[in-house]
Formats: C-alpha cells, sequence, structure tokens
C-alpha cells in the first residue's frame, strides 16, 4: 500500500471536523422514522443524502432504488446505492449505513431537544448521531477526502444507506437482496458500521441462534393443606427448570469467537401464579432463553427440549404446552479469516494501534441478512454504544477515525 498516500488522505480527513458537525446537524434535523413508529419514512433524509452524494461528493453513480410502501406520505421507502470507482473495478468495498432513526422515547430523559445537536466535551448528542449517523457521515468523509485529494482507491468504493433497519428491513436491505441482488458480488467486502465496542476491537462475524421458549406447565389447583387432591404445577416446573440445565451438557461445543463461547440456556422471566401462600398452584409459566452456536441446527433443540418436557410429565402427572415467543436462526458465520475480515484488521491496526478480534455475538443484526445470502459480511465501528437511549451520541474523534479505517481499505491492493 502506498503509506504517502493514506498520510495525504488520513490529513484531510482530520480536517474534517467542522464538516462532521455540519452533516450531524442537518441528519439529526431531519427525522426519519418509520411508519411503525407512527413516523413518515425516510424519503426527506434520503433526499438530503442524494444531494450531498451527487452535488458534493460527485460520485461516478448514484442509484435510489424505491421500496413501494403506501403508510409512507412519498408512496415508497428509499435505498440509495452509490459508488466510486477504484482502478481495479473487479472489487467493491461496500459500506452499508440505515437512514432511519427509533423515536426518541421519554422527552423529559433528553437534556436537550432530540432533533437538535447539542456538542460537549467532543461528542455530538442528538437522536440517530450514534445509530447510524456515525456510519453515514465517517463513509462519506471518506470518499469526500478521496474526492478533495483527486485520489483514485484501488478498488471502488460504495455506499448503501437503506430504510427500515429499525423495524425489521423489509424495504431495507431485504429489499434490495431481494429484488436487487446483483448489486453485490461475491468478491465484495461488505462492512456494516452498525455495532462495536468504545477501543474499535470488536468485528462482529458471526451470530448465535435465539430460541425464547415459553413453558406453561398444567396441574390441579387445590388447598395448601391437601396436595393428594391436586397436581402442584411448581413443583413440576422447579423441577423441568433443573432438567432444561441439562441443555448445556447436550449442546456442549465451543466456539472461542464467541463471548460465551457455548451456546447458553437461562431460565430468565417468571409469570405470576397464584396470589396466596395457602393455594397449590395449578398452572406454572416461566420462559427460557435459548443462544444455540450456529454449528447446531434449531430443530435438534426443540427436539430435546420436547423430551425434557415429556419426562417431566410423566414423572409429576402434569401438562406442559411448549411454545416460542420469538425464533431466529443464525445465518452462517462470516469465516474468521475471510479477505474482508484481514484487510480491516491491518486497517484498524494501523490507524488505532489495537489488536481487533473477529467475535460472534448473540444474535440479532442486519448482517444476517447478506449471510443467509451468502456473502461475507462484518460488523463493525468503534462505539460507546448509547443507540436507542435518550443523550445518544457519539464522539467525533470516533467519526474521524472509522473514516480513516475506510480510507485505508480503500487504498490497500490485493
Ligand atoms: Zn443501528
Amino acid at each position: 500500500m502506498d503509506t504517502t498516500l493514506l498520510e495525504k488522505i488520513c490529513k484531510q480527513i482530520d480536517t474534517y471536523q467542522n464538516e462532521t458537525i455540519r452533516l450531524q446537524k442537518e441528519l439529526t434535523a431531519i427525522p426519519a422514522i418509520s411508519p411503525e413508529n407512527d413516523g413518515e419514512g425516510e424519503q426527506k433524509k434520503s433526499a438530503f443524502i442524494q444531494s450531498y452524494l451527487e452535488k458534493e461528493l460527485k460520485c461516478d453513480e448514484v442509484t435510489l432504488y424505491k421500496a413501494p410502501d403506501d403508510r409512507a406520505p412519498s408512496g415508497y421507502r428509499p435505498n440509495l446505492v452509490a459508488k466510486v470507482l477504484g482502478k481495479d473495478q473487479s472489487r467493491t468495498i461496500w459500506i452499508m449505513s440505515h437512514v432511519d432513526v427509533v423515536p426518541p422515547g421519554n422527552l423529559s430523559k433528553w437534556h436537550s431537544d432530540p432533533w437538535t445537536i447539542r456538542i460537549e466535551n467532543g461528542k455530538i448528542y442528538g437522536r440517530g448521531t450514534e445509530d447510524n449517523q456515525q456510519g453515514i457521515v465517517s463513509s462519506l468523509l471518506t470518499i469526500k477526502a478521496f474526492r478533495e485529494e483527486g485520489v483514485q482507491p484501488e478498488h471502488n468504493i460504495g455506499l448503501v444507506l437503506v430504510a427500515d433497519e429499525e423495524t425489521g428491513s423489509k424495504y431495507g436491505i431485504q429489499y434490495l437482496l431481494e429484488n436487487h441482488s446483483s448489486i453485490f458480488k461475491n468478491e465484495d467486502f461488505i462492512i456494516i458500521p452498525d455495532a462495536g465496542i468504545e477501543d474499535g476491537t470488536m468485528i462482529e462475524v458471526a451470530e448465535k441462534s435465539i430460541v425464547w421458549f415459553k413453558f406453561r406447565v398444567l396441574g390441579k389447583q387445590t388447598h395448601g393443606s391437601t396436595p393428594d387432591k391436586g397436581i402442584n404445577a411448581l413443583t413440576a416446573g422447579a423441577n423441568l427448570i433443573v432438567k432444561l440445565s441439562n441443555l448445556y451438557s447436550i449442546f456442549n461445543a465451543a466456539d472461542p469467537v464467541f463471548d460465551p463461547p457455548t451456546s447458553t440456556f437461562e431460565p430468565t422471566k417468571k409469570d405470576p401464579n397464584v396470589p396466596n401462600i395457602n393455594t397449590i398452584p395449578g398452572e406454572d409459566i416461566f420462559y427460557l432463553d435459548c443462544r444455540l452456536l450456529p454449528t447446531y441446527d434449531v430443530d435438534l433443540l426443540w427436539r430435546d427440549v420436547k423430551r425434557i418436557c415429556k419426562d417431566v410429565e410423566n414423572e409429576h402427572k402434569v401438562t406442559i404446552e411448549i411454545t416460542s415467543e420469538q425464533e431466529v436462526r443464525a445465518a452462517p458465520p462470516t469465516p474468521s479469516d475471510a479477505p474482508v475480515v484481514k484487510s480491516l484488521e491491518k486497517a484498524i491496526t494501523d490507524i488505532r494501534g489495537v489488536q481487533p478480534q473477529p467475535m460472534g455475538i448473540g444474535g440479532g443484526t442486519v448482517a444476517a441478512y447478506f449471510r443467509n445470502a451468502g456473502f461475507n459480511v462484518v460488523v463493525w465501528a468503534t462505539q460507546d454504544e448509547t443507540l436507542h437511549e435518550p443523550n445518544e451520541y457519539v464522539k467525533i474523534d470516533n467519526i474521524i477515525k472509522d473514516s480513516k479505517v475506510f480510507a485505508h481499505l480503500g487504498l490497500q491492493i490485493e
């Protein structure tokens, strides 16, 4: 890699403090809330970004893909795809951010108006500043630096600015992958700067499957003094909780990419049963939060959970209803040695002087849509993780440094 070029680009990015604030100010002032949350969608905010991509950055390609949605006043949900062409156009380094934000929540918990940025100690406060305007702004600034320095990246740099990430992605990345999948190629790099930790060392490459079981144990209610006349559902439920802990030894594989490295099966919520002490409960309801390593099939988990319930039914003469409150099957992981992971590691180490780690998490990001479609993708950013909270903020320094990491990727030759 040409390190003098990198230095030149990084120096330029360092001058973008005011541009960072200006962009964050404009973007925060346009709430892009989905119709599910009583908003009008992302059209206005997306139009602002589109004009920036076209007029300010003079991107080589800018395309607006409209996902039809009658609930939005515009009639569609906007998905922008922009590209700056590189010397070698066989690969595109994609940076995907989402334009929508979540509602501000309880306004009394905010120290300032969520739609007007406030700057304090190098932090920009406002709804959306971190989630996901950090990704939007840092990637826009990367392209700005290449343009202003007159440097052509080694490979194409592409931005994807999607709608509907916060409410299911049906009108966002799912729409693009289902209707315009030829945008992405297998050899492309896909980076989603939408989660991360404070020092920027976490590269998310894998997720566990999630199953939230609900168990309804049915016995027979009776007076506390005459247990022989009833069937105690709580005793049976308690026994079931103990027996379910055997799942740990059944699904005992470990994968060091994850923290914790094994699958987990934890009883969590418990519904109230009887209000008074001298009644033996005839019904007991509790929940189990399972996070299963992607190596395991969720069907196997169901099979063993049903078997354990059968044992308890026979032993206690109860009936047990099993349902799932949530079930998300993990996508195939991105290998820790995939080229996108290796290149990103190199960039983070050079720019931040830290050693990043490919890691797995408990589940639930948009990366799964790409992974299920066969693409290698990483989720990475440097964040304090204030997303969805009142007084959400982003550090200006994190935007600047993340932008340099993207520039580094754009200059890597391979
Ligand atoms: Zn987000």
